[in-house]
């Protein structure tokens, strides 16, 4: 079966390249044909070919703590034996809820849905209801999740998955969606006041980590607060990427900000599909009388992926010494990183927080994905492709810009480069 995964793609890639129409998907590849995992244990990947990968992608994704991790893999095996229940509550969706409300700042209650995406826009949909105003601001950059009207305001790596292929994504799709740029509130301030009274909310990656890893420059997160609070509008952070990640209360606890609303997946799920938007109860409550479906769809909370996620939590939850171990590693890749890009004498920029890392190829700050693209295309594909033949397998970005590392969590990984 591997092999025949393989070999469809490679089939798919003569007729477009990246092997769009295969059944497979194509996550990782860079000008070639991707891994086909076969198994995987901590910090480790196997391929159907028999060799072995560090896994620098997984982790920058849901497995923070590495792949197999045994006390998620037996609480799924567990509830699986138990049975599930779909489209009623569990005991088990409130006690990973409660946990999650107890490890994150100013949250009352949460509600759990099936991906990432689907919590960005239930926390927007969310924000619009409560304000009753129509208007978002995003940033240029930041990504929210595979719907359109995301995709089409990106002005990011990732509008290239929204257009021109998927249907129905038309400009009119994001009229709402005003697009501002990440670290500089005069450009915000501008937006906001030219659409006073109309702006629901403003939805932030609070460390943009999809355009590589860019964290807020000169107290960002606590301006826009102001600006928020000055306009009766609604902070969105989207902790998709960085929640229980750079800290057990994400973003707001690094930074001390707090958000209105804030959106969770990847680590919330332990590797199973989970989605998460929580708030404080005078937002959460706006959604009481609107009944079940507004906030929740058939396999959302389900008892399989809730185990996977309570395990996760809990073991973030009890040994909080695991962000201090990340600093440390992360530290250490990066200086491992800086030598090697140093020997190879390719010009670069690497950014660093938590457990995040990026490379870049470009000036960092460089907004237009297309350009850089093509004027680091050759370096880029050299470094992913030396990278995997020495063994080790790190996140490409969409345009070919930049890559984004962090598996460090893994216990088993000592010699990280
Ligand atoms: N928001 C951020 C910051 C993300 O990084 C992602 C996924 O990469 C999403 C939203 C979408 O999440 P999902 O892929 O689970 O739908």
């Amino acid at each position: 079966l591997y092999q025949r995964s393989s070999s469809l793609f490679k089939e798919a890639e003569k007729v477009i390249p990246g092997g769009v129409n295969s059944p497979v998907r194509a996550f990782g590849a860079v000008g070639g044909t991707p891994i086909f995992a076969q198994s995987a244990k901590g910090a480790y990947i196997h391929d159907e070919d028999g060799r072995t990968y560090i896994d620098y992608i997984n982790s920058w994704g849901p497995m923070i703590l590495g792949h197999a991790f045994e006390p998620v893999v037996d609480a799924v095996v567990k509830k699986a034996k138990q049975g599930t229940s779909f489209g009623m509550p569990t005991a088990i969706e409130t006690e990973i809820a409660e946990l999650a409300v107890s490890m994150v700042p100013n949250i009352d209650k949460i509600r759990f849905v099936n991906s990432g995406t689907e919590a960005c826009m239930s926390a927007v949909r969310l924000a619009r209801g409560y304000t009753k105003k129509d208007k978002i601001i995003k940033f240029a950059g930041c990504y929210h999740g595979h719907s359109d009207a995301f995709l089409i305001a990106a002005g990011s790596g990732a509008i290239t998955f929204g257009t021109p292929n998927s249907p129905g994504v038309t400009q009119g799709t994001a009229k709402d969606t005003l697009l501002a740029k990440f670290n500089d509130i005069d450009n915000v301030t501008q937006l906001v006041e030219a659409n006073k009274e109309e702006i629901a909310c403003i939805i932030i990656e609070p460390v943009a980590g999809n355009m590589g890893c860019i964290p807020p420059k000169d107290n960002f997160l606590q301006k826009l607060r102001a600006l928020c609070d000055l306009h009766d509008i609604l902070l969105i952070f989207d902790e998709v990427m960085t929640g229980f990640r750079l800290a057990a209360g994400g973003a707001q606890e690094l930074y001390k900000v707090n958000a209105d609303i804030v959106c969770f997946g990847k680590v919330i799920g332990g590797g199973l599909p989970v989605g998460a938007f929580a708030a404080r109860n005078e937002i959460m409550d706006y959604l009481a009388p609107h009944g079940p479906v507004y906030q929740a769809g058939t396999l959302s909370g389900n008892p399989l992926a809730m185990a996977a996620g309570l395990a996760m939590l809990q073991q973030l939850n009890n040994d909080r010494t695991v962000y201090n171990r990340l600093a440390e590693k992360t530290e250490y890749l990066h200086h491992g990183m800086a030598n090697a890009l140093q020997d190879y004498n390719i010009k670069h920029t690497i950014n660093r927080k938590g457990s995040m890392i990026s490379i870049h190829f470009e000036d960092h700050e460089v907004h237009d994905f297309e350009t850089a693209a093509k004027a680091n295309n050759e370096t880029f594909k050299k470094f992913f492709h030396g990278m995997l033949k020495e063994g080790v397998y790190i996140a490409p970005s969409a345009f070919e810009t930049w890559f984004l590392c962090d598996a460090l969590s893994y216990d088993d990984l000592d010699a990280t480069i």
